[in-house]
């Protein structure tokens, strides 16, 4: 066997695909025959196979990778929506009661202060205290509300 022989086997299996039945048929025959052009046969192939495999499974990886963080997003989406909704229901729930009752409260005020013949600037501050009350406890509760659920770690220190 001439040194041309193994470089023309050695070109030949770095072609890899493409090659002619004749080509394939003297190449098999030669790496039967030579075990150097054999081994380089299998690193050619391992290292064809790793090049096939390697960015399909990084794609993989990073898909997977892509989805989860997409997921993980959409999970932090929702719960901050439901959070959101829950606060502004809270609020319009306040603001419908407070519409319903302000006028009804403030009738009572007036007769309180008219029965309790009490000048008008006493009733209507007591009024106004009495509204607000409300306002100012749910504020310091959702105060609290979002306090609590942001540092759960200073609970310890209560
Ligand atoms: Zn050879």
């Amino acid at each position: 066997m001439t040194r041309n022989a193994h470089d023309e086997a050695q070109e030949l299996i770095a072609l890899g695909e493409g090659l002619s039945d004749a080509q394939q048929t003297w190449l098999r025959a030669h790496l039967d025959n030579c075990e150097a052009c054999g081994r380089y046969a299998e690193a050619a192939n391992r290292v064809v196979r790793a090049l096939r495999s390697l960015p399909l499974a990084a794609d993989s990886r990073l898909v997977r990778a892509t989805q989860m963080r997409v997921r993980i997003r959409a999970r932090d989406l929702r719960q901050r929506r439901e959070r959101l909704l829950l606060v502004a229901s809270s609020c319009a729930l306040v603001a419908i009661s407070s519409a319903l009752t302000t006028p009804l409260v403030w009738q009572g005020f007036e007769w309180l202060g008219r029965w309790s013949q009490l000048p008008n600037p006493v009733w209507q501050v007591g009024f106004v205290l009495f509204w607000v009350a409300p306002t100012i406890a749910a504020g310091v509760l959702f105060l609290a509300h979002g306090t609590y659920l942001s540092g759960s770690n200073d609970a310890s220190e209560g």
